[in-house]
């Protein structure tokens, strides 16, 4: 093994330098700088190089980690750039956003008492680094193929996989219903964990790369899912999960209560320089307001930190779990509480009080029962522990649902689940309709980038499976003709 490797007794770990959370308080850019390269070798020197390694397998890509560190902590950036490229599309997005301590880094078995190798920073590291070397460059196909796909859809999802059929030669379409590429990339997750000139120059490379782009295109309404079968030999659908879950609570309804994605949704056009009609009323803003979010997941966190630099007057998050138990990312809530968000663990809506306007939301308190069918411990409210805290903006950040599929893409006959996600056999990734695929959070549910990304991926291999099988048949077919 290299010298140069297993250097975790001697050097501790160390993130890249963080900015202090009252100058992010301030603004929308990223908190992380970048690691200086003698840092990044330092840092990626500390792996132990494994046999079997963890982190890896925790990997939904299954990235190389061990290899693309050594290489890093020998200063052959390249070399760890083209690896790391190997089996992610997106590996400075990944490195920036993947809640790593519950994959990659929460695997990394360095010895107990020394804290993992920082594997995100370095991978966010590597590929930022190739951007600004000119590594990454355009696809150019080795050769070109008369097929075309459509993509229906342009998030992580539906661009890993246009990336990766591009790659292959075939002529790719995406389209989306937004005015941007990007899905939630550019929508959904803030400035300061991703900044979207990272995902806009990803768009660039696409289009540089001849995948073609129909946006303002919603399939339902502009276009038919028959129509597109007709004009591609295959399809692929990528449209995300979008439908917000709802609260049953008196007074729900009031002014003053707004679901967490258009609130980000607002946010994240006006960073961009949208004119947005609800942020500038005030009506999506937080400048000067109390703010109450409600959810304990990665969502509520992005509201609250948004919160924060919109400059509301107090920001709290109400979780009826404790800590332990939220779905969230653990960093997440680290940077939230440096930050100054209040944390009001184990308490839950019962009700949102005000006539014209929501003045407070009455909470309750909640103690933890016995486990229940999925094993999580049961939420119970404990009687009289009510509390009025005042709200002058309610975000609901509870999750997400598919909507109802086969009336949102006109497309009666399409197979859905119980969940309402897109139901497909999962060898081929094709759905009960004869060329058209799915891939991303409308088949898993709401999930993660990383995921959709090894979606997009999986799915253009079937994709390529299923046209190859088919251009053989039908010249198979032609032969015998001949033959005849
Ligand atoms: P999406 O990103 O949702 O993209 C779907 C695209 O399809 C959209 O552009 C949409 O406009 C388009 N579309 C929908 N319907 C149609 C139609 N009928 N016609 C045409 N186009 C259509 N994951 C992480 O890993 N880390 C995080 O930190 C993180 N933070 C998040 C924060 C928020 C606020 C949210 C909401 C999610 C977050 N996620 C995070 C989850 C992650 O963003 C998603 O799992 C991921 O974006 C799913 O990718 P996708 O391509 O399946 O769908
Ligand atoms: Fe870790 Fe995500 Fe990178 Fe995989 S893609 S190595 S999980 S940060
Ligand atoms: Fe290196 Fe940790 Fe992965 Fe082992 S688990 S190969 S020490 S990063």
């Amino acid at each position: 093994m290299s010298e140069r490797m297993l250097k975790f007794v001697a050097t501790p770990q160390a993130m890249p330098d963080k900015r202090p959370a009252a100058e992010r308080r301030r603004d929308f850019d990223e908190i992380y700088a970048n690691y200086a390269r003698e840092k990044a070798a330092e840092q990626a020197a500390r792996c132990s190089q494994c046999g079997v390694p963890f982190c890896q397998i925790h990997c939904p890509l299954h990235n190389n980690i061990p290899d693309w560190l050594k290489l890093t902590a020998e200063g052959r950036l390249e070399e760890a750039y083209e690896l790391s490229a190997a089996t992610n599309n997106f590996p400075e997005i990944c490195g920036r956003i993947c809640p790593q301590d519950r994959l990659c880094e929460g695997n990394c078995v360095i010895e107990k008492g020394f804290e993992s190798v920082t594997i995100g920073s370095v991978e966010k590291f590597i590929t930022d680094t190739a951007w600004n070397q000119g590594w990454v460059q355009p696809i150019k196909p080795r050769r070109e193929r008369t097929e075309s796909v459509g993509i229906v859809g342009a998030g992580p999802a539906g661009l890993a996989a246009a990336e990766q059929l591009r790659r292959k030669g075939y002529q790719v379409t995406v389209y989306d219903r937004y005015d941007r590429v990007g899905g939630l990339l550019i929508y959904g997750i803030p400035n300061f964990k991703l900044e979207k000139d990272i995902v806009q120059r990803r768009e660039t490379l696409l289009r540089d790369s001849k995948v073609k782009f129909e946006l303002n295109c919603e399939v339902g309404r502009d276009v038919t899912m028959d129509e597109l079968r007709r004009c591609h030999a295959a399809v692929l659908i990528a449209i995300g999960v979008y439908k917000a879950r709802d609260i049953a609570a008196p007074g729900v309804g009031v002014p003053g209560i707004a679901a967490a994605l258009d609130y980000l949704t607002a946010s994240n056009r006006n960073g961009l320089g949208d004119e947005v009609a609800d942020f500038d009323s005030g009506a999506l803003n937080a400048k000067g307001k109390n703010v109450v979010v409600i959810g304990g997941g990665d969502t509520a966190m992005d509201c609250v930190r948004t919160a924060v630099r919109q400059g509301a007057k107090s920001v709290k998050c109400l979780y009826r779990r404790d800590r332990a138990n939220m779905p969230g990312s653990q960093r997440e809530v680290k940077h939230a509480e440096e930050e100054g968000v209040e944390f009001v663990w184990l308490a839950a809506p019962q009700a949102f009080l005000g006539k014209d306007k929501v003045s407070h939301v009455r909470s309750v308190r909640i103690h933890l029962g016995m486990p229940d069918s999925t094993g999580r411990q049961a939420p119970q409210e404990i009687p009289n522990s009510h509390a009025n805290i005042p709200a002058d903006l309610v975000l609901k950040a509870l999750g997400f649902d598919p909507e109802d599929l086969p009336t949102l893409l006109k497309a009666p006959d399409l197979g859905v689940t119980g969940w309402g996600t897109l139901k497909i056999d999962w060898k081929s990734m094709m759905t009960n309709l004869d060329g058209v695929f799915a891939a991303g959070d409308i088949v898993r549910g709401a999930s993660l980038v990383v995921w959709a990304v090894r979606d997009g991926r999986d799915a253009a291999e079937r994709i390529h499976s299923y046209l190859t099988a088919k251009a053989a048949m039908t010249q198979g077919a032609a032969v015998a003709l001949a033959a005849e």
